[in-house]
């Protein structure tokens, strides 16, 4: 059942469905901000239960890119609380740092093509500029041409209006160019921007289904902008819903989300079934791990969350005491 060197076959986990001719291939990505807490929890059960349900593999990507935004050790800790779990990924851990070759490849195809163009305006230039949902929207300063010696590269947008069908949100369409602006490739401190890492990696592992949190939504229609600029096929998109504290607040490090603790496993993973829309039976807290998983596997539903966005624990549940939501 855990899979300590990560590299079990597929379908160890009974699915009790019939799996579909085409290869899902799914993944959870967390980044080493901080340990796993609560909330990536929930993404990770649910797009590993997708996969499985689809008869699918399920990757585990480190998204390791922002070197100043990662905590020391924190890869480790995610790795060893998802086994503790007994999640099973396909092949090796894979860590976005590795393949930063191959995103300094699709920059460069897209400065080849045009796509992309250097930037030298720092936050000050930018200050007076309208701001969206998304941040500053970026009015197009460098576009005709910038003097700077150290520029960040931005990509073009233009009128056109990605699209996506969610899973569970329904129609998502953003206007690029009014909303977001050119956005970020190539930060000014050589960082890859988030964006078109995620976009070259989900292609170089061949990801046919993204489910991720809510959160991610709105970065969707850029990835899917770069996507068509670099000739990549969209994967399909599932945004499950986020877990809320009682203040509303996103549950995450930020806001005090807690690692979550090692004892009970399977008493936790019930309860994030069961904040994910599913009715385990009551007496399933005590049995084994194993036994939950099957469980999970056998009457997973993912459409129970059809229209969610914010999962809230009831006050006073475990949930809330001890998976640090309150
Ligand atoms: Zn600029």
């Amino acid at each position: 059942m855990n899979s300590r060197n990560g590299s079990s076959e597929i379908g160890t986990i009974a699915t009790g469905n019939a799996k579909r001719p085409t290869p899902y291939i799914g993944r959870f990505a967390p980044s080493p901000t901080g340990p796993l807490h609560f909330g990536s929890l929930l993404a990770a059960v649910a797009s590993f239960l997708e996969a499985r349900q689809h008869g699918g593999k399920w990757l585990l990507r480190v998204e390791d890119i922002d070197p100043p935004r990662a905590e020391y050790g924190a890869s480790d800790k995610i790795i060893a609380a998802l086994e503790h779990f007994g999640f099973e990924w396909d092949g090796p851990v894979s860590y976005q740092s590795a393949s930063r070759d191959a995103h300094e490849e699709a920059i460069q195809a897209l400065v080849q093509s045009g796509k992309a163009y250097p930037c030298g305006c720092s936050r000050r230039d930018l200050a007076g500029a309208v701001r969206g949902p998304l941040g500053v929207i970026y009015p197009g300063t460098c576009r005709t041409g910038c003097e700077a010696s150290e520029t960040a590269l931005r990509v073009l947008t233009d009128d056109a209006q990605p699209a996506f069908q969610d899973r569970l949100q329904g129609r998502q369409v953003q206007h690029l160019e009014s909303e977001s602006g050119d956005f970020i490739v190539l930060r000014r401190d050589g960082l890859i921007a988030y964006q078109l890492a995620v976009v070259v990696d989900d292609y170089l592992q061949g990801i046919t289904d993204v489910v991720r949190g809510i959160d991610l939504m709105d970065s969707t229609p850029r990835q899917i902008w770069l996507q068509q600029l670099l000739g990549y096929v969209t994967p399909g998109y599932c945004h499950i819903p986020v877990a809320v504290n009682r203040q509303g607040q996103k549950l995450s490090k930020s806001h005090g989300a807690r690692e979550i603790p090692f004892d009970r496993p399977q008493g936790r993973l019930v309860t994030a079934l069961a904040m994910l829309g599913q009715r385990p039976p009551r007496d399933l807290s005590t049995a084994t791990l194993p036994d939950v998983w099957a469980w999970a596997c056998e009457n997973w539903n993912i459409d129970t969350l059809k229209g969610e966005t914010s999962i809230a624990p009831t006050p006073g549940t475990l949930a809330e005491a001890e998976n640090g939501l309150s």
